[in-house]
């Protein structure tokens, strides 16, 4: 072989290792740890036995208070994972949201695609995000943190350490963002409904070309609000249902934000 083909063979082992690292420091090592921390957050509600209501992308005009309407007739309360440019636009449905008595928690500003951004943009929306929500959240309090697509990249990770955030994800996905009917999002939740879920809901959409219905959540809320009642389930916000009297959810919650 040809020192010239010898060095370019070098050169691309290389940039092909480089790469590697790169990739596995932003993405891979990330997504791991997402696996843990997943697994150590659902086995403390788990303990907990509550089932976690939880509603991402609003607050949004239409959806929003047509759900609090119906979390309070089921006396049930939940945990609304909102969107740093729709609580800037709606702070009257945030306001309601927090007077209603259910949980505000983090999901970034314009709802980035943590492995589509560059680390600078990834940054920003986590800022903006924990900014516009300043005002509303009790500082007093841990604040929640729902990652953007529930994926995790090395930015996303340093911030949630560097602010404290804790991590929350779902078990319980019926894919009420695509072209799903009420009936078949309720029919996927009752399958899984069972103290421990976390199901995840959508008040608010953070894309445009997300063609469905916000008021498909809501007519699906409706039924799952009443099969819950129905097979005598706690509703909780997350932080409670994390906090639950149970002292091994405190260990699990120690470990998790440990981690
Ligand atoms: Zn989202």
């Amino acid at each position: 072989m040809s020192g010239y083909s010898t060095d370019l063979l070098k050169m691309l082992r290389k940039a092909y290792l480089t790469i590697f690292f790169l990739s596995s420091l932003y993405i891979i090592f990330p997504w791991c740890l997402k696996i843990i921390l997943r697994k150590r957050f659902l086995s403390a509600i788990k303990i907990s036995k509550k089932v976690c209501l939880t509603f991402d992308d609003g607050p949004h005009p239409r959806s929003t208070p047509e759900i609090l309407h119906l979390l309070k007739k089921a006396n049930a309360k939940a945990t609304f994972f909102v969107l740093g440019m729709n609580a800037e636009k709606y702070p009257h449905l945030m306001k309601r949201i927090i007077k209603a008595g259910h949980e505000i928690g983090e999901h970034s500003y314009r709802h980035t695609h943590p492995w589509k951004c560059s680390p600078g943009q990834s940054m920003r929306d986590h800022i903006l995000g924990q900014q516009s929500l300043r005002i509303f959240a009790d500082s007093n309090k841990q604040i929640l943190f729902r990652p953007p697509f529930g994926k995790l990249n090395l930015i996303v990770c340093l911030y949630m350490f560097m602010h404290r955030r804790k991590p929350v994800f779902w078990n319980v996905n019926p894919k009420d963002y695509e072209q799903n009917s009420a009936d078949m999002i309720f029919r996927h939740v009752k399958e899984n409904l069972q103290p421990g879920a976390v199901i995840l809901l959508h008040d608010g959409r953070h894309n445009d070309s997300h063609s469905s219905d916000v008021t498909t959540t809501v007519n699906a809320l409706q039924l799952i609000l009443q099969e819950s009642k129905r097979s005598g389930l706690t509703l909780a916000t997350v932080s409670d249902a994390l906090t639950s009297s149970n002292p091994l959810v405190e260990d699990h919650l120690s470990a998790v934000e440990l981690s």
